[in-house]
């Protein structure tokens, strides 16, 4: 089913998750062992992160260096359809733009289709050390909105070469928001502009990047309303648990961490995963209260304090 039918259908909170594909070379097991904890808890859906290729230097035993580009997490593809096919859950496929030209992405969005697949979240990805080369007869999709126009145009059957009597390809298409302000927007206002685009080109709905003050999601969701966004969208929450994580997370995604949480796990680091799910929950309540469209964990490494936070919910 697809992410907006479950939306309009629900009569009780939703919590949808995302999980990461495990690093080449290692098993599917400790994805298949998450699914298992969150399976009780009748996920409406579960979102499957996708990754760019990472460029590195090998040398070779005649001396001479050797570029290489190797992709560090495939699987997206082979996950969502385990997940939809051996546990019955509905997946959102995450499609990258860069790192993919539009014919490889359109080859990727008919797998999708024949495992059964009917969401994708477009995203326009980060690969800042990794261009692909690209061939003259081939495309790329340069913004997230490009990659939405290319799935809505399979939606109405039109592919890129055209083709005679093409069955369409229905996706629900989900699209990327940054309550703080995407990192390289000059300010949020124009972020929410470019987020315009992408529900203009046919997103039907939107998920936030993580964020720890709910009044930011709040503002935003106003913000997004003023400029003529209608569609839902979805809070993204993540529960912290270390302190090492009160550096790495405002560097990795550009967010702000409020003083409160940080001088409570700065004050008792041992116990920062129990304040990072207290705080998480208390997110839960407030926004559950304001009426979310659904709840979505970046779940990472914290399944089971994630499963636990839902089930207090049930
Ligand atoms: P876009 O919407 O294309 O925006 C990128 C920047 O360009 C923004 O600053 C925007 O304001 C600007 N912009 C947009 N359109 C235009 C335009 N037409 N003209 C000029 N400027 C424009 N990354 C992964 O690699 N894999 C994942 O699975 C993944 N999942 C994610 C899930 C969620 C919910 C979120 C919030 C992020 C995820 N990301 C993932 C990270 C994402 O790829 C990065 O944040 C990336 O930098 C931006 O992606 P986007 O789709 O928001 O880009």
């Amino acid at each position: 089913m697809k992410v907006i039918e479950h939306i309009i259908k629900a009569r009780d909170p939703l919590f949808s998750y995302e999980i990461v594909p495990p690093p080449r070379g290692h098993s599917i097991k400790d994805v298949v062992d998450a699914v298992e904890i969150l399976a009780p808890l009748n996920p409406p859906w579960i979102d499957v992160t996708s990754h760019g290729s990472t460029v590195y230097f090998q040398e070779k035993s005649d001396g001479s260096i050797q570029k290489r580009t190797l992709k560090k997490r495939p699987g997206t593809l082979g996950i969502c359809g385990v997940l939809q096919n051996r546990f019955k859950i509905d997946t959102v496929a995450h499609v990258l733009c860069l790192g993919f030209t539009r014919e490889e992405t359109e080859d990727a969005l008919i797998e999708l289709s024949y495992l059964g697949i009917e969401n994708v979240l477009a995203l326009r990805g980060d690969t800042p050390n990794f261009k692909k080369t690209v061939r003259n007869d081939q495309t790329i999709n340069n913004y997230a909105c490009d990659l939405v126009g290319q799935i809505k145009d399979l939606s109405n059957g039109k592919f890129l070469d055209e083709l005679d009597e093409a069955l369409p390809l229905d996706f629900c298409v989900g699209v990327a928001s940054y309550p703080e302000k995407h990192f390289e927007a000059a300010n949020l206002k124009l972020d929410v502009q470019n987020l315009k685009r992408k529900v203009s080109a046919g997103a039907d709905y939107i998920v936030t990047q993580m964020f720890f003050e709910n009044q930011k999601y709040f503002d935003f969701v106003k913000e997004c309303r003023a400029a003529g966004i209608t569609v839902p969208i979805i809070p993204g929450l993540k529960v912290l648990k270390s302190a090492t994580q009160l550096k790495s997370v405002p560097k990795n995604f550009y967010i702000d961490l409020p003083t409160a949480l940080v001088d409570e796990i700065n004050a008792s680091p041992e116990h920062a995963l129990e304040i990072g799910s207290r705080w998480s929950r208390k997110q839960v309540e407030e926004l559950l209260a304001f009426g979310v469209p659904s709840v979505h964990f970046y779940v990472l490494n914290d399944v089971h304090a994630v499963a636990e936070i839902v089930k207090s919910f049930k």
